[in-house]
């Protein structure tokens, strides 16, 4: 499998309070993943973990800090406007509520041919109507299904499904989901994660899931990441991460949902608001200070990323295991 985009050393810092008390919060430190061809990657967590700014850097909506996203594999080498090319058809984000992406008072057809004629995607109207129809069949939909309506005509499920679409005009290679399923009602949720699966699997379009939901990150993705504080602290294989958590955090999240079972939420969020910024300024591992297997070193040195078989794991506990 080759990668379509490589992420390393990726940093963010936030500057918070006045300028004699300026405050920094390295939101996301030091994270490296790939995300390959025709793969659905899940980076999951809990709210606050860095997630959500490590896709917005993606996306080109933050400034990087420090580190690099390569996307050029995905953009031919020939197209001296890469970079442009790669944030205006490359990448599309499909966000939590779709409801907000639309204004309520215009028809969502309107959205489609604005996107076809910004981009020049089609010289008549008549092809820009049947691109429109093909992306709208390739989410199961249809122009005449869609025609004329307004996004509260729609259910939430419906409506992702139209963001999806929409998104799909410019061919894009990744698509960055930030939990996508959240606003949708439970009987509509899979529908929408199976059509991540059938777009990877017939259009090879590859799938950033951003979620808190391991039920349906375990479901949808073949690879996780799961981030804590800014830090990747977990990474690989979905089935091994989840099956088999090597990371204390990890465990703790696998054991509020015992069974992988994609319908069933996974709602447990520890309420964090009070020590979430000690566990950010902490000098060791940001989880020691609830990690029941937490040692001394773990206090003062942060860990390093330790290859264990096929897995990543940001852990002291694994430093004489490590297979590099
Ligand atoms: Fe726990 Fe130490 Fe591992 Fe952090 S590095 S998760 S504190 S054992």
């Amino acid at each position: 499998m080759s990668a379509l985009l490589e992420i390393r050393n990726l940093k963010k810092e936030f500057a918070f309070g006045s300028i004699l008390s300026r405050l920094r919060i390295t939101a996301v430190d030091d994270v490296s993943f790939d995300i390959n061809t025709s793969e659905i990657f899940a980076l999951a967590g809990e709210s606050g973990c860095g997630k959500t700014t490590t896709a917005r850097m993606i996306l080109g909506f933050e400034e990087i800090t420090a580190g690099s996203i390569d996307h050029k594999r995905s953009v031919a080498p020939t197209d001296t406007r890469r970079d442009k090319v790669w944030l205006s058809h490359g990448v599309q984000a499909i966000f939590q509520n779709p409801f907000e992406t639309f204004n309520p008072l215009r028809p969502v057809e309107r959205y489609f041919f604005e996107t076809v004629r910004n981009y020049k995607l089609a010289d008549s109207d008549g092809k820009a109507r049947t691109m429109v129809d093909e992306t709208l069949r390739a989410v199961g939909l249809s122009f005449e299904e869609v025609s004329g309506r307004y996004p509260s005509e729609f259910s939430g499920g419906q409506l992702q499904r139209v963001s999806i679409a929409r998104s799909l005009l410019t061919s894009p290679r990744l698509l960055i989901a930030d939990e996508p399923v959240s606003m949708v009602d439970a009987s509509l949720r899979m529908s929408i994660v199976n059509l991540f699966k059938q777009l990877r699997d017939e259009m090879h379009v590859s799938v950033l899931y951003i979620t808190h939901d391991l039920a349906t990150a375990y479901y949808v993705s073949d690879r996780i990441g799961i981030m804590f504080r800014g830090n990747l602290i977990e990474l690989g294989v979905v089935e091994d991460v989840l099956m088999q958590p090597k990371h204390p955090y990890t465990q703790l999240l696998r054991e509020s949902i015992p069974e992988a079972d994609p319908n069933r939420r996974w709602t447990e969020r520890v309420s964090l608001s009070d020590i979430e910024h000690e566990e950010y300024m902490r000098k060791g591992c940001r989880f020691a200070g609830r990690c029941p297997k937490a040692m001394e070193i773990c206090r003062t040195d942060l860990p390093e990323d330790l290859r264990i078989g096929s897995v990543m794991v940001k852990c002291h506990l694994y430093a004489g295991e490590c297979n590099d």
